[in-house]
């Protein structure tokens, strides 16, 4: 009947007396652990986050006030045949397109691709940029009118490099990813919609799939 409180004391006595050992400096456990990096302080510069949120008041407004932007693919040099991807390598995608989630519409908007913080982002087709600037939980995000109307947005980039009222084309640099605004890590938060509000967004990949690119 006593065991059970016996065997608890000499192991609670142990277990200090090895917490004793492990944390003392004299063996230089601790000068050691110093240069072993931390994991937990790395991980957001890992890739492989996705969006903790994506409606944003804050964004919807300035989107929604931003004055119209002409849109002129008939400029060759403006036109390349070929659209390109929004990064050059295939990156793992960390959330799907309408994913089910606790947001307003239900389900998130667009793709999140796991790219690491720095990564080249680029234009995918012919356009122009209505919004280049801090968006609320969309962090630093740029959104573009495309030649066909479409909007696509690139959000939580680290370093925005293109103003509002650029004109882009396929492989034109608007910025780098990162994990500005609601992101769990470093990812882009890549969304197209049919119109200008939240909620007319369509298939991000298809869209891309239809100008023969695969995510
Ligand atoms: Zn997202």
């Amino acid at each position: 009947m006593d065991e059970p409180n016996i065997r608890g004391t000499t192991r609670r006595e142990l277990l200090g007396g090895a917490a004793v050992v492990l944390g003392s400096p004299v063996l230089g456990f601790r000068e050691d652990r110093e240069d072993i990096p931390d994991p937990s302080q790395e991980q957001p510069e890992e890739p492989g986050g996705s969006c903790a949120g994506d409606m944003d008041e804050e964004f919807e407004e300035l989107l929604a006030a931003a004055e119209d932007v002409e849109v002129d693919d008939s400029d060759r040099a403006l036109a390349p045949a070929k659209w390109t991807r929004p990064v050059k390598k295939r990156a793992r995608v960390t959330m799907r397109y309408r994913v089910r989630g606790n947001w307003l519409v239900g389900y998130h908007t667009g793709v999140d691709l796991a790219v690491p913080k720095g990564t080249p982002v680029y234009a995918v087709g012919t356009g122009t940029v209505v919004l280049a600037s801090w968006s609320g939980s969309y962090g630093k995000a740029v959104t573009l009118k495309m030649s066909d109307g479409r909007y696509v947005v690139y959000g939580h980039l680290n370093r925005i490099s293109v103003a509002r009222g650029a004109k882009v084309k396929a492989g034109t640099r608007i910025g780098s990813s990162g994990a500005t605004g609601r992101a769990t890590g470093p990812h882009l938060h890549f969304e197209v919609r049919a119109r200008r509000p939240y909620g007319s967004d369509i298939d991000p990949v298809k869209y891309l799939a239809r100008h023969g690119l695969t995510l």
